[in-house]
């Protein structure tokens, strides 16, 4: 830890008030580290992930070095793009920007984002009005370019955020035509959360003599949130999943999965089964995504399925619940992932389902986080069900005894189709089956643990976004 307050990084009465404001007293170790060496000039080259505190460790010391050319002139050639952001991700890029204003509000200093996937038009004039910190995705941002609303001429320092995850996505291309339009003379930034050869070599291309900084990788999983795996078949998730989803820890979960394609599918089945579901990925319109967060910020939707790269950028305080229907098989990627919840001194839970073929990252996971994650118990079997048993019969000819149109009620009920949605759910008899000739048989559902293993060949078969 470090000593250092954010009255001794020597920044603007204006930046500091809005520090203050937000409630920061102490700078996280990557902002003790990047603040000052930001200030001189360097450029850096900084392996944080998010969590960290990473984009005030960057946003404070480019507001800084932006505050002499800070203007109330509405003019836009008062305002031309003095710090360029880029970013993997739509969300990411708006909560940068969001971060971006909180810190600037008592200044002049104007900011944008722009990311792709919405109409380009609603973007151009606020664009064209002039802004000093502009942060976009890479795409949206050569649109930009191409349709010469936004000129590039004047930056002077450029901040490549979460680039490891931009060169994952493929934006090397797009990010070596962003860089060429860049004047020479620049103070360049980069943050990562790993350190890959391909990162090394992006580096070495347009960082100019950096400096390295790394904070202590947060491997370490917070004391406040509980662990549990489920060992499970690949069959028997869907049901562990609702079965979790029903219990008391679970007012609002976010459900990891590998796959976009996985993601829509458990959304899809939970919404059948009465769950306020929603997936967020890549294949969704930035729309869709957008209503999907903020109805899950809102607890409209209590359960979000999102694969990692969609949930990067999601910051939800007093999230009780993350829950890995597949691990992860960057190890790192857990840690990430469970940090979204037990967060601000709150409690929470992060549950994985593992099956046999994922036991093998779990022992990475393992390893990376020193400690051995408590095995659960199966879940105890379901309330038992009462359902009615179809009568084949009244599916094809009406018997007389049996009126299917009839207008008393209970002849309706062996029409009553069993499906997923109350299938788990305690059996209320209506007064339509309280009749003697509908037989009625109890049944115990049971644990997952005893489902015979017939059903749990389910094989996912996805690409991997
Ligand atoms: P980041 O790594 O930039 O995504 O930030 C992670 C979280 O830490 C965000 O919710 C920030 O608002 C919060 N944060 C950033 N700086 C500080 C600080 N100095 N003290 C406390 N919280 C902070």
């Amino acid at each position: 830890m470090n000593n250092i307050s954010f009255l001794d990084l020597k920044l603007a009465p204006e930046i500091l008030r809005a520090v203050t404001e937000t409630g920061y007293t102490t700078p996280t170790p990557i902002q003790a580290q990047a603040i000052p060496l930001v200030l001189e000039g360097c450029d850096l080259m900084a392996g944080a992930q998010t969590g960290t505190g990473k984009t005030a460790a960057f946003v404070l010391p480019m507001l800084q070095k932006l505050m002499p050319f800070a203007s109330a002139s509405p003019s836009p050639a008062r305002h031309p793009v003095r710090a360029l952001v880029l970013v993997p991700t739509r969300e990411l890029a708006i909560q940068v920007e969001a971060s971006v204003k909180t810190y600037a509000k008592h200044s002049h200093l104007r900011s944008l984002v722009v990311f792709g996937g919405v109409d380009i038009k609603t973007q151009t004039p606020h664009l064209r009005g002039g802004v000093e910190i502009l942060v976009a995705t890479p795409g949206r941002l050569l649109d930009h370019i191409e349709q010469k609303s936004v000129q590039l001429n004047q930056v002077q320092m450029l901040v490549l955020d979460e680039a490891d995850r931009m060169l994952d996505m493929g934006f090397m291309p797009d990010l070596k035509r962003i860089l060429a339009l860049l004047p020479k003379q620049r103070q360049n930034l980069m943050f990562s959360a790993t350190f890959s050869n391909e990162i090394k070599r992006l580096s070495s291309e347009f960082l100019v003599d950096p400096k390295l900084i790394e904070v202590a990788r947060s491997n370490a999983t917070s004391a406040n949130v509980t662990q549990k795996v489920y060992l499970v078949g690949h069959g028997e998730k869907h049901d562990l999943l609702a079965q979790l989803l029903r219990g008391d820890d679970a007012k609002q979960a976010l459900v990891f999965t590998k796959t976009k394609l996985t993601a829509s599918r458990i959304a899809r089945q939970l919404q059948r089964e009465g769950f306020a579901a929603d997936a967020i990925h890549g294949d969704k319109s930035q729309l869709e995504r957008m209503q999907a967060l903020d109805a899950f910020k809102s607890g409209k939707v209590t359960v979000l399925i999102a694969t990692d790269v969609a949930a990067r950028g999601l910051d939800i305080d007093q999230l009780p619940m993350v829950i890995n229907y597949e691990i992860p098989s960057a190890a790192e990627d857990y840690v990430h992932r469970i940090g979204r919840t037990g967060r601000a001194g709150a409690f929470g839970n992060a549950i994985s389902l593992v099956s046999p073929d994922e036991e093998k990252y779990l022992a990475e996971i393992e390893k990376l986080i020193k400690c051995q994650i408590e095995r659960a118990e199966p879940l105890p079997p379901v309330k038992p069900v009462v359902r009615p048993v179809e009568r084949p019969v009244e599916r094809h000819a009406p018997r007389a005894d049996y009126p299917v149109r009839s207008h008393t009620p209970h002849h309706s009920v062996s029409k009553r189709p069993v499906h997923d949605a109350w299938f788990n759910k305690p059996y209320e008899p209506s007064v339509s089956t309280q009749v003697k000739e509908t037989p009625l048989v109890v049944q115990s559902v049971k644990p997952v643990s005893q489902i015979p293993a017939l059903f749990m060949r389910r094989k996912p078969a996805e690409s991997n976004e």
